[in-house]
């Protein structure tokens, strides 16, 4: 298998004319913890936005295990985000109305995994966070830590190819913070690439990679063969 995950080489402009990216140049590779950075309105969450092929490049490509997106129908699309990426956001954006092995089995809605095996790979799932004995509580039971580590959960309980994380510790607690970046750390050493944008400089300098983004442009690329700094 291909040790690259993802080439991004593109451009970005909203319009009328903000461009949130300009030419950016980025190859990921299989098993890497990139780290985004940069002030707010530099471009990151148009850089994740565009690796979660949630938005489009204006110009350039994105090629995610050696398939160029820009070939594929909004179905094929569809497919390649539920099966191959995770998301996991600062809100966690859980359902509130779902149990938390609930709501980790809807991570499996769109992998293509009949509805007879959601419940244990969900089970699993939160067993491999930590939190089975936590299976049956609803969101509003949790602590935020809690529900990130459930919200993590439902980004790998289908196993994808790379987890693209949202300033995932920017709604918690130092402590509650660290525990998230540790088991993000845990997931990444056992083998799921990682994407993450973070505020947090404690956390950035922490991570084996790092990209820094200043009006759109990288301005700097830690890339280093992979152990942490
Ligand atoms: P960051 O995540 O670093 O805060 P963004 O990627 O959200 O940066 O935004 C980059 C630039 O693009 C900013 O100038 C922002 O105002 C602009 N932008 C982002 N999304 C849109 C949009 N949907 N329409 C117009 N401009 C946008």
């Amino acid at each position: 298998m291909s040790q690259v995950i993802g080439v991004y080489e593109a451009s970005v402009t909203h319009p009328p004319a903000v461009k949130a990216l300009d030419r950016v140049s980025l190859s990921l590779a299989r098993g890497e913890f990139l780290g985004i950075l940069g002030p707010s309105g530099s471009g990151k969450s148009t850089l994740l936005h565009l690796m979660g092929t949630l938005a489009a490049p204006t110009s350039g490509r994105v090629v995610i295990e050696g398939q160029d997106v820009a070939e594929l129908s909004d179905r094929q699309l569809s497919a390649l985000r539920g099966r191959r990426l995770g998301f996991v956001f600062q809100h966690f954006h859980l359902t509130d109305g779902l149990t938390a092995v609930e709501n980790v089995a809807t991570g499996l809605l769109y992998a293509g995994v009949p509805r007879k095996y959601r419940a244990r790979r969900a089970g699993e799932a939160l067993a491999r966070v930590g939190l089975a004995h936590r299976a049956g509580h609803l969101p509003g039971q949790l602590s935020g830590g809690e529900r990130q580590r459930v919200a993590t959960a439902r980004a790998i309980v289908h196993e994808p190819a790379l987890v693209l994380a949202d300033e995932p510790t920017g709604a918690l607690d130092t402590a509650n913070g660290e525990a998230v970046l540790a088991l993000l750390s845990e997931l990444n050493a056992a083998g799921t690439t990682i994407a993450l944008i973070t505020h947090d400089r404690d956390i950035a300098d922490r991570l084996p990679r790092r990209v820094r983004l200043r009006d759109g442009r990288f301005v700097a690329d830690t890339a280093t063969t992979g152990s942490p700094s």
